[in-house]
């Protein structure tokens, strides 16, 4: 066997097989209305987040998965009661407390930071110890990007009690923010008391001389129990080797989570059940193991993909890779973003063998967005999907933090295809024959190394 077929396989006959399976057998229509309109808002931690784990697990059985267990830990879990503030002008404001805020109350003078940049916080440095900073969430457009939590912690190494911030979608949106950098453990997440606000509401108090805020936030953190949802297909071949495929299961606070994240939960569960099926029905199965997982609590500092990579890859054992799925309504799938460039060869060869056009890349810096970055930070071979970066991203995929980002932002025909595509190559991947993987990851400490010299780099979006 040669590098460019990756195993002695018939290949069309099975990616016909693969493909009419994930297109004819769909059940993304199904899944959408149980996990988003039925359920639901899934905040890790909550009743609502159980039903939707005990929906997937029971799906992972359905399809005929080799182990499902629902695997469970605590976590300190976040919530809000009270979220009021007016306006000395007597405009009412709709806010959001930032995750994992704690509770407050302040009456303040509203103080203009801009973009929160040093020049703009220099130039307000007199007026505004114990005040309000009023700050725009979005990048400064003609400076060095620098991340808007990092902007925060200035703010508030500046004096400022408090900051609103304003959010950068217009027409009343607003979403629900935090403010850390997952690469520094001591960051303060928010670094001071924050709400968001509305783009229209900023304005309004950009327009208002001498504005003064009356701010009252109520938020608990409690110990709750949670779960990821892990279920298996076994290799025939190298079974002790693992690929890994999942996405999170649950939202923020009051988001049905349509694009963040059912997405990448339907599609985890419809390639479950495309190689299930393939092996049921054909005989083929994947030569090393695939596992597919829904992981909870990552709108809450990744907590599920942090345990899972703590449970199953502590005692040296190493997947030979974990893909990562999040917003996957965001556009169709364009390739894989890799966080170590050794396996971009073997996985481009992988593409081309499939012949869709797809690319694989690599990212500059470990990327700290998504449940992919537990695994990178412990130099474990990790992917997210390329997704919108540059191109092809759709006009209505800007929905994620927020109440209307329901099922109907989830493009079911593109789902199809991410389940064809994600099941070919998983397959393909689970026939290199050990010899030909090029490397298993790259030492821990390197990789704990990098991710500290790389805080506060603004990691791109793709
Ligand atoms: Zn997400």
């Amino acid at each position: 066997m040669n590098s460019d077929s990756p195993a002695d396989l018939d290949w069309t006959a099975t990616d016909r097989w693969l493909s009419g399976e994930a297109w004819t057998g769909a059940r993304i229509g199904e899944h959408a209305r149980q996990l988003c309109d039925t359920i639901g808002p899934r905040w890790s931690g909550t009743d609502a987040e159980w039903r939707a784990i005990e929906y997937i697990r029971d799906q992972f059985s359905l399809a005929g998965l080799d182990e499902v267990a629902v695997e469970e830990f605590d976590m300190d879990c976040w919530s809000w009661s009270k979220a009021d503030v007016r306006s000395s002008d007597g405009a009412r404001l709709d806010i959001l407390p930032f995750i994992g805020c704690g509770s407050f109350t302040i009456e303040a003078n509203v103080v203009d930071v801009g973009y929160g940049t040093p020049r703009e916080i220099a130039a307000v440095s007199k007026q505004l110890p114990g005040e309000i900073a009023l700050m725009n969430i979005a990048y400064e457009p003609f400076t060095q990007p620098m991340p808007h939590a990092y902007r925060l912690r200035d703010v508030a190494a500046a004096g400022a009690a408090a900051a609103a911030v304003i959010d950068g979608k217009s027409g009343e949106r607003r979403e629900y923010h935090s403010a850390h950098d997952s690469r520094d453990p001591d960051f303060p997440s928010p670094p001071l008391p924050s709400i968001a606000i509305t783009r229209e509401a900023g304005a309004r108090l950009r327009r208002t001389s001498a504005a003064r805020l009356q701010v009252e936030v109520a938020t608990t953190t409690e110990s709750k129990r949670t779960a990821n949802v892990h279920g298996l297909l076994r290799g025939d071949r190298w079974p002790e080797e693992d690929l890994v495929l999942g996405g999170h299961h649950d939202t923020v606070y009051a988001s049905p989570g349509g694009n963040d994240n059912g997405s990448g939960t339907i599609s985890t569960l419809e390639t479950a059940r495309v190689l299930a099926a393939l092996r049921r029905d054909v005989g083929t199965s994947p030569g090393r193991t695939l596992h597919f997982v829904t992981y909870s609590a990552e709108e809450q500092g990744f907590l599920g993909s942090f345990d899972f990579v703590r449970r199953h890859y502590s005692d040296g054992r190493r997947p030979r890779l974990a893909i990562n799925l999040d917003e996957l309504a965001a556009g169709h799938m364009k390739g894989l973003v890799l966080g170590f460039d050794h396996l971009r060869a073997l996985v481009q060869r992988q593409f081309d063998h499939m012949g869709d056009g797809l690319q694989c890349h690599v990212m500059s810096q470990l990327d700290n967005s998504s449940d992919h970055f537990p695994y990178l930070v412990d130099g474990i071979d990790a992917a997210h999907l390329w997704r919108w970066r540059f191109r092809g991203r759709h006009a209505d995929a800007d929905y994620h933090h927020e109440p209307p980002d329901t099922a109907d932002k989830l493009n079911v025909r593109e789902l199809k295809e991410y389940a064809a595509q994600l099941s070919r190559l998983l397959l393909r991947l689970a026939q290199v024959p050990p010899q030909d993987w090029p490397q298993l990851g790259v030492p821990a400490a390197e990789a704990r190394q990098r991710v500290t010299t790389e805080r506060g780099a603004v990691v791109r979006v793709y």
